[in-house]
């Protein structure tokens, strides 16, 4: 487990470069509980989580949608603390219940809240993949592992599409695609245009990434906004972007003997 924690910590430090943003450090208590929310447009939320890492603060991208009558999360915040304090912002702000939440790979910056869904009854949907994955690393099992890996549903006045488009980051990273405002959540496939890292690659399948990226972009070729893992949001240049990065790192690394 203990390695699992670590796995998610250089996840995330390595995933992104630290933004002027944070140049003047809050307090560590502060950003280790903290969740921040971002509008993105009607109906739909960025949440922000920090972990406190090597003296800064490091953030993490999901998505909160809201329906009519219910609420649906793209990857829980970090841990168990922040989904609970997300739970009570969505509660006294949004005044409505998560019944989904779906996360896109089996790292502790997307599942890392599962515990605390799972304590208020709710639903976190994978795939199979991701669920076997998730209980492999000691994250749990989450209830729903049965996604598809491309499926299409309804939720309120929204369309969503998940597709699976390969290894990459990991062997079961999948995007989440709304029809209309256009999103993309990338999840950590993805990277900000902040950074030039590959960031944690110890799961990654490299030779695989570029062709998956490229598949996420052909397949969502009318995205306007692209929500990376860690970092600012950008458009569909993060796709080139991160395929660069990563066709860069391939070309720099030293040739197996
Ligand atoms: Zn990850």
């Amino acid at each position: 487990m203990k390695n699992y924690i670590l796995i998610s910590v250089c996840c995330i430090i390595f995933c992104f470069s630290i933004s002027p943003l944070f140049a003047q450090k809050p307090d560590s208590a502060t950003v280790a509980r903290s969740v921040d929310f971002v509008k993105m447009t009607d109906g739909v939320w960025r949440h922000i989580s920090h972990v406190w890492y090597m003296g800064e603060p490091v953030p993490s991208n999901g998505l909160i949608i809201e329906a009519d009558n219910e609420l649906l999360m793209v990857d829980t915040p970090c841990n168990d603390q922040q989904t609970d304090s997300l739970l009570r912002w969505a509660d006294k702000t949004l005044h409505k219940p998560f019944r989904k939440v779906i996360a896109t790979h089996a790292h502790g910056d997307r599942v890392g809240g599962l515990a605390t869904l799972q304590k208020h009854g709710i639903d976190v949907w994978t795939t199979p993949l991701t669920g076997e994955w998730s209980v492999k690393r000691g994250y749990g099992a989450p209830s729903k592992a049965i996604l598809p890996n491309d499926t299409t549903f309804r939720f309120g006045k929204f369309t969503l599409r998940v597709f699976f488009p390969g290894a990459g980051h990991t062997v079961d990273n999948i995007v989440v695609g709304i029809a209309e405002p256009r999103i993309v959540v990338g999840g950590c496939l993805i990277k900000t245009a902040e950074t030039q890292s590959v960031g944690f690659i110890g799961d990654a399948v490299l030779n695989e990434w570029s062709n998956s990226v490229r598949k996420v972009e052909e397949q969502f070729s009318t995205a306007s906004v692209v929500v990376p893992g860690h970092g600012e949001p950008g458009d569909k240049g993060l796709f080139q972007h991160t395929i660069s990065i990563i066709e860069k790192h391939l070309k720099q690394r030293p040739a197996k003997k």
